[in-house]
């Protein structure tokens, strides 16, 4: 059973050595007399999030518990197939997608984060993007917490991303004139020509951020979908309107940071912005109107998805360490297994 573990806590950039992966054991039985059930991992989920795991913090500052070096094997949100069950809910051969380790087998005592894959029609990986959390993100984070309406300017940085792609064709089905940004000009085009955003630019190239927004953006910004901070959310919070609304998703450019960048927040003040940060978990009582919604979406072909795919487990590691060089192009996943 080979596993991705934490070989010491990350400062900085995280590296391919910050991890390692090691040959564990695996016994194929569940307990007896136990709910749980033994799951073969099919795709893991990269996510930026994951880093911030791999700092050591006070209890109180992650809203999710550290990776203990050296033992815990790394875990988020998967694709699996059930090969064992005792739990009355779950039978072999079920596929699920939740929260198990980033290894090829895993036991999870007590499944109360595995759902099952209704859709089979998709590709089973759309279950860690665009119909798993990332998905959830896109839809609560714009309807829920930024109420995004017809009409309406939207911004979302990260755009080609998981989450970022997904929030801008849901803000075009809506009727919103949406611009992303993203880091490479093979993202840009992707943005402009596969997603129907109307306007991208790439935010390496631009000298000045507040210059591009303007030049996409003359009448300002609405709602900001905000997964990057930094000098981009400073630069948004010179260009939002009267009672804009921004919609606090991550900031990933601060991950690696010891010290966050400063931000003039005083701009919320004058223009009465609401800015209000949020975690996926608190809508996933909305997962199943948005799980029928976006299978909707996507049969009728409203919504696409570009998925990033390194294959193997001994992969995972340099699949999670790109996202903060921004490599994949799309939603990152590792496929560990085919079925
Ligand atoms: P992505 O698929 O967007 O991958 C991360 C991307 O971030 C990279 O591809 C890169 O794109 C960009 N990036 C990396 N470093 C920087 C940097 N220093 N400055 C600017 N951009 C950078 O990831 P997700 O879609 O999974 O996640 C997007 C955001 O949503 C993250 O902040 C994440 O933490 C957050 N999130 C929050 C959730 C919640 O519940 N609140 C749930 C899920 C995700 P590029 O080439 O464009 O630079």
């Amino acid at each position: 059973n080979r596993q991705v573990i934490l070989k010491r806590y990350v400062n900085g950039c995280p590296t391919v050595d910050d991890m390692e992966v090691v040959a564990g054991a695996v016994r194929l039985a569940v307990p007896p007399g136990s709910a749980a059930v033994l799951v073969k991992n099919l795709y893991l989920s990269c996510d930026p999030y994951m880093r911030t795991r791999m700092t050591r913090h006070s209890e109180t500052s992650n809203f999710v518990p550290d990776y203990v070096p050296g033992k815990q094997v790394l875990d988020n949100c998967s694709v699996c197939k059930v090969v064992l069950s005792g739990h009355p809910d779950f039978k072999p051969g079920d596929l699920l997608w939740g929260v198990t380790g980033w290894e090829e087998y895993s036991l999870i005592p007590n499944p109360v984060f595995c759902h099952r894959i209704n859709h089979q029609e998709f590709p089973l990986s759309y279950y860690t993007g665009v119909l798993g959390v990332p998905g959830l993100t896109a839809y609560a984070g714009l309807f829920e917490v930024a109420k995004a309406k017809k009409g309406e300017s939207v911004f979302v940085s990260a755009a080609a991303g998981a989450v970022g792609q997904i929030v801008g064709q849901l803000a075009k089905l809506t009727g919103c004139y949406v611009v992303g940004s993203a880091g490479s000009d093979q993202k840009v085009n992707l943005l402009k020509t596969k997603f129907g955003f109307d306007d991208a630019f790439n935010y390496k190239k631009e000298l000045d951020l507040n210059a591009a927004l303007k030049r996409c953006l003359p009448h300002g910004i609405d709602v900001y979908f905000e997964n990057v901070g930094g000098a981009m959310l400073d630069a948004v919070l010179r260009n939002m309107r009267h009672r804009g609304r921004i919609a606090v998703c991550g900031q990933v450019s601060q991950y690696n940071l010891e010290r966050p960048d400063g931000v003039d927040l005083f701009q919320l003040v004058g223009k009465h912005i609401r800015m209000e940060g949020f975690l996926v978990s608190e809508y996933a009582g909305d997962y199943s109107r948005f799980e029928e919604e976006m299978a909707r979406y996507l049969k009728e072909g409203k919504v696409v998805c570009v998925e990033d795919v390194a294959e193997g487990i001994e992969a995972a590691p340099a699949a999670l360490v790109g996202l903060f060089a921004g490599r994949n192009v799309g939603k990152q996943v590792v496929a560990v297994a085919r079925e």
